[in-house]
């Protein structure tokens, strides 16, 4: 059995869906269907899901909750109209919204999860009905009482029994069509996973049921080496391990979610992600190992929005607990880091800038100086993080000294480096403003002149 996700551009509208349609038609192991609510149709458009942001924003702050709800409507109205299915899925939808503006606001973030998620729940239902309108059984599937999520305000995850509940899912004759990027908790409160969370919906459906594979449509024909916004025409990627994709995407790879692999990668379930607009393409193809190529690094990724918080101390690696105690501290802010490189007197931690409000970091710095004795802290920020990520790193000598010099050929200057224990990845702590200058220099050592994946 196949599971796959088609994202936002993917059911942007009736064109899109038809080739969606036509997409699931041609294969009849494709059972079951998790999608996004419509996205872009053209480069400057508003999503769906940020529509509905404005809507629960005008609701929560009386603003013009009529006239925005009336926006939603008409985007599925237009669908509806060009797909030529029956429009009292639009009436259904316009009392569905309603009611969902009209419930509890006394969390605002469960509200706003509310009313996010019905991009996707409407969607799910407009497109099964359209599926079984062209004569291909369909049928919505809510994820209610059966994609069960932890409590608010823990980050969302899935739990166990979660995949019990939808293990049986897409074995009977039709196509299920199941809305992405939302669950519920044992209680019954509708929560949703992060932005781009519908890849994790088509992951944890896909181990569920244990498919064969999960398929990933999106609006690229693979995954590239390198943003091909930033580096000219950067090689596509035929295959990748779990681990080179998780780095990437996690550090700017927006192609796909990084915590989607996670109910995927423990099965050994691969994934391929996929053009909607070219589905013959093949793609790129995630796997759990691959053989290794000539060239050692597979990708370059690069990210903005970073802090970093410099600690030194003379004589700090005899002191025993000191790294304990401040990432204590840093816990006690309720902040997640992502790097901690260190030196024999000093130790640097990186975390998401987006975490750190000017009070925290007061008190981050206040507290490392009176309960560590440090000599030195502050914070820097605004810098971005290169990540080079290669299974093939591992067994090649010189790549730090390649990447290094070609770096200082771009004049910039490097305030981290690190290199993970499994050495897939080498992370280099950049000035926002050299970040480009920088990924481009690094993709002409790796990837020039060789220009086939
Ligand atoms: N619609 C949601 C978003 O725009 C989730 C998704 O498409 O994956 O983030």
């Amino acid at each position: 059995m196949i599971v796959c996700k088609f994202g936002g551009t993917s059911v942007a509208n009736a064109e899109q869906i038809k080739k969606v349609a036509n997409i699931v038609r041609a294969n009849p192991e494709r059972k079951i269907v998790a999608v996004s609510a419509p996205g872009k149709r053209f480069g400057d458009d508003i999503k769906v899901t940020d529509l509905l942001i404005e809507l629960a924003d005008a609701a929560l702050n009386n603003g013009d909750v009529s006239g925005k709800l009336q926006i939603v409507v008409d985007r599925f109205k237009e669908i509806t109209e060009e797909l030529g299915i029956d429009d009292s899925i639009c009436d259904v939808i316009a009392k569905d919204l309603q009611e969902r503006v009209a419930l509890d606001k006394t969390n605002e973030f469960l509200f706003i999860d509310n009313i996010k998620a019905s991009g996707e729940d409407n969607n799910a239902k407009l497109i099964a009905e359209y599926f079984n309108a062209i004569g291909l059984r369909a049928k919505y599937v809510s994820p209610k009482n059966k994609l069960i999520l932890n409590d608010y305000p823990e980050r969302t995850i899935a739990l166990p029994e979660a995949y019990e509940n939808l293990k049986d899912l897409g074995k009977g004759d039709e196509v299920i069509v199941f809305p992405g990027f939302f669950g519920y908790t044992r209680e019954g409160i509708l929560r949703t996973f992060d932005r781009g969370g519908s890849d994790i919906t088509g992951s944890i459906l896909a181990a569920a049921v244990k498919a064969d594979l999960y398929e990933n449509f999106t609006d690229v024909d693979c995954v590239f080496s390198a943003n091909p916004k930033v580096v000219n025409n950067p090689v596509g990627i035929s295959e990748i391990t779990y681990r080179e994709m998780r780095e990437l995407s996690y550090s700017g790879f927006t192609v796909f979610h990084d915590e989607a692999l996670m109910p995927v990668y423990k099965l050994g379930i691969p994934v391929t992600v996929k053009n909607t607009n070219n589905p013959s393409a093949p793609g790129t193809k995630i796997v759990p190992t691959r053989a290794l190529t000539g060239r050692p690094v597979t990708g370059i990724s690069a990210d903005s929005g970073f802090s970093i918080l410099y600690v030194s101390k003379y004589l700090m690696n005899r002191e025993i607990g000191f790294g304990r105690k401040l990432l204590q501290i840093i816990e006690e802010e309720n902040i997640s880091y992502e790097h901690t490189p260190s030196g024999l007197d000093d130790i640097s931690v990186v975390i998401r800038s987006k975490q750190l409000t000017d009070e925290a970091e007061e008190r981050i710095v206040k507290r490392v100086k009176e309960e560590l004795h440090a000599d030195d802290v502050y914070f820097r920020h605004g810098l971005s993080l290169i990540v080079i990520v290669g299974e093939g790193m591992r067994n090649n000598t010189g790549l730090a000294a390649r990447a290094t010099s070609a770096i200082s050929r771009t004049g910039a200057n490097i305030e981290m480096i690190n290199q993970g224990s499994s050495e897939v990845s080498l992370v280099f702590g950049v000035l926002q403003q050299t970040e480009n200058q920088i990924l481009r220099a690094l993709y002409d050592e790796f990837f020039a002149p060789i220009t086939v994946g």
